[in-house]
């Protein structure tokens, strides 16, 4: 996969570059990992440290990959210290995106594996699913945390719990377990006939 660079920060869907070509969207709980998880699967260390500095973590991050293909870094939430109106206009931002972005040909969702299914996560997928047919790929984060054995039977736990609508995959910075098969998977999206 090219390395990508930083493109812009959007607040609000008017900000967002245009609604052309392909993207791929990268979406989680708060410290599920998915800054980590950017970055290592974009290959640049200080790709998401854009989205981590305070203030910006509302903001949808956008990244280019090449000519018409990006990667979109979207607001975490679950965030434990933000007010509950502010968390609900993060949300907003969030749901206008991913209901409504044309360009949009599918979703990374980061889990800590040893966290699974949060009600947040379980709330935002089967709100995606009930309103478009999008590609998902959920990364089971910190896979180093657990025993292979043990990374292994909850991932099957875990696609029992999901169903089979999407494709799960052990993740893990520290080991670079699942790195290549996310690569591949999201250059397969940004190849395909739409
Ligand atoms: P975000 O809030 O979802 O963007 O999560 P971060 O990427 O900031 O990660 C949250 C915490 O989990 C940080 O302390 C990371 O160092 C840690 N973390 C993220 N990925 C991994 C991983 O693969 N293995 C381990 N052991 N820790 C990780």
């Amino acid at each position: 996969m090219p390395a990508a660079s930083f493109l812009k920060s959007a607040a609000v869907p008017r900000d967002f570059p245009p609604d052309t070509g392909r993207e791929v969207a990268f979406v989680g709980r708060s410290n599920s990992g998915k800054s980590t998880v950017v970055n290592a699967v974009a290959g640049a260390r200080k790709l998401a440290r854009v989205s981590k500095t305070p203030g910006r973590t509302q903001l949808v991050n956008f990244f280019s990959l090449a000519e018409g293909r990006r990667l979109v870094d979207l607001p975490g939430y679950g965030f434990a210290r933000v007010a509950p109106d502010v968390q609900a206009r993060w949300r907003r931002s969030l749901e206008a995106y991913l209901a409504e972005r044309d360009s949009l040909v599918g979703l990374v969702v980061t889990m800590d594996i040893r966290r699974g299914v949060t009600a947040l996560d379980e709330q935002l997928l089967r709100w995606l699913t009930s309103r478009r047919a999008l590609p998902v790929a959920i990364l089971l984060t910190k896979a180093d945390k657990l025993s292979r054995s043990a990374a292994i039977a909850r991932q099957r736990e875990l696609e029992a719990e999901l169903g089979s609508d999407f494709e799960l995959v052990r993740f893990s910075a520290v080991s670079g377990e699942g790195i290549d098969k996310t690569q591949a998977l999201i250059e397969r999206w940004l190849s395909a006939p739409k």
